[in-house]
């Protein structure tokens, strides 16, 4: 593979696991509610906004998992914790949880 075609398959995985894996969590865990469990998911996103205090706000050779704010292990605990309630609050915990892993690929899977 090229260099560009594995930026390609990168980008793809990222995007892949941020907008249309939640579906498939969605339709396994909350199958009833599945369309606001999924919105719900995207919405846990936000997270990346506490990129902007960072500078550069993106490096690719930089890994967001314990260098941002709402990507710290003190917030993945707080994330943890949150699966134990009930109802939209654990949806929130699934989708950042699953975001953090997401990101936690994205810098550990591929050779940069
Ligand atoms: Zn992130």
């Amino acid at each position: 593979m090229t260099l560009s075609e594995i930026a390609f398959l990168k980008t793809f995985t990222h995007y892949f696991l941020h907008l249309v894996f939640p579906v498939f969590i969605a339709l396994v865990f909350f199958r009833k509610n599945w369309k606001k469990a999924y919105l719900i998911m995207l919405a846990t996103m936000l997270v990346d906004l506490d990129h902007i205090f960072a500078s550069p706000v993106f490096d690719p050779s930089r890994n967001s998992i314990g260098f941002h704010l709402l990507h710290s292990y003190y917030a993945i605990a707080v994330y943890f914790l949150l699966l134990f309630f009930k109802g939209n609050i654990r949806i929130v915990a699934i989708g950042l949880l699953f975001h953090m892993l997401t990101d936690f690929l994205d810098f550990n899977l591929w050779i940069h």
